[in-house]
């Protein structure tokens, strides 16, 4: 293996320090390149352990990993690799620290000394004086569909062997750092905020779940890079948090088939200082009207909680006992 590493400097140094090569960092996690794509687009497939297919396009500040989207701190760059022999090639080239926090954590092993979890806190948002997002034509509070979700996950998390606690099991108002307190209470190995999505654009739909952003990143929708990269307590997390948030997304876009807003990167008060993994879940759009339509049906709440339980599932049986 030596020549091959010494070949990975000789590549590496005609880059800028703080990037690396998609290729050979997905090569390191045992994927192979196929087909070289038009410029500017690259997919790498691997058959170990499960068939898997990541693409990336330049200047795209996401990944698709089997068909779902998740957020990179940096867009993917078109740089052109001189090899040793052979003509210059252009070639995608990520960031380092997105090698580091999204695809070390989601395409190789779970960190060393993580737990399948055992007590799972839903945290169904809003509540009391906070209705969440307000469909006022079809009379739909966010914090009843949170509560109503809550519940229905929780069933089946029960059901599959798991101990399940809710932040709240009423009409009640908690702030967001009481939320995340209680994941410290409580011992909880694993913290899921429920929470319907509303934009201006009423044409917006689909699912998205956030986890939290790393250190030193931006979040997903900081626009301009204006606001905090700074650690949170959370970050101690980092790998888990983003293996929960892939595997419910990916649970919501093949389960629901929902529009797939990917997984994104947030420093949400009730996960920065979270004692457990954790994520936040947006899975439909209450300000739109054809989803919110969906959402007052019983039938689609349970799709969604399926979905939801589907991808904890996934999240949990991948970490060891
Ligand atoms: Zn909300």
């Amino acid at each position: 293996m030596r020549a091959a590493s010494g070949l990975l400097l000789l590549l590496a140094a005609s880059l800028p320090g703080s990037e690396i090569w998609l290729g050979d960092s997905l090569a390191r996690l045992g994927f192979a390149n196929p087909a070289p794509e038009r410029d500017g687009a690259e997919r790498f497939t691997r058959a170990r352990p499960e068939p898997l297919l990541v693409a990336a396009e330049r200047d795209r500040d996401q990944l698709l990993v089997d068909g779902v989207k998740v957020s990179l701190g940096d867009a993917a760059v078109l740089r052109t690799q001189r090899p040793k022999a052979g003509p210059a090639m252009q070639r995608l080239a990520i960031r380092r620290a997105d090698y580091d926090k999204v695809l070390l954590p989601l395409l190789w092993d779970p960190p060393p000394g993580s737990r399948r979890p055992i007590r799972i806190l839903l945290d169904p948002g809003h509540g009391g004086r906070d209705p969440g997002f307000q469909n006022k034509a079809l009379r739909l509070d966010e914090k009843d569909l949170t509560l109503d979700t809550a519940r229905r996950v929780a069933t089946r998390l029960r059901a599959a062997g798991f101990e399940v606690l809710t932040t709240r099991d009423g009409d009640v108002f908690l702030d967001l750092k009481e939320r995340s307190a209680l994941a410290a209470k409580l011992r909880a190995d694993l913290f899921v905020s429920l929470h319907y999505n509303a934009a201006a654009a009423t044409s917006a739909v689909g699912a998205e779940t956030f986890c939290l952003t790393p250190a030193g990143q931006h979040s997903t929708h900081d626009t301009g890079n204006r606001g905090s990269t700074q650690a949170e307590p959370g970050n101690r997390f980092d790998a888990l948090n983003l293996r929960a948030a892939y595997a419910v997304q990916r649970a919501l876009v093949t389960g629901l088939r929902a529009t797939d807003r990917g997984v994104k990167r947030s420093r949400f008060t009730v996960l920065t200082d979270l004692t457990c993994p954790g994520i936040l879940i947006e899975a439909a759009f209450l300000s739109n009207r054809g989803e919110a339509i969906r959402l007052s049906q019983e039938s689609h709440r349970e799709r969604i909680a399926q979905a939801i339980a589907d991808g904890i599932l996934a999240y949990a049986s991948a970490l060891p006992r």
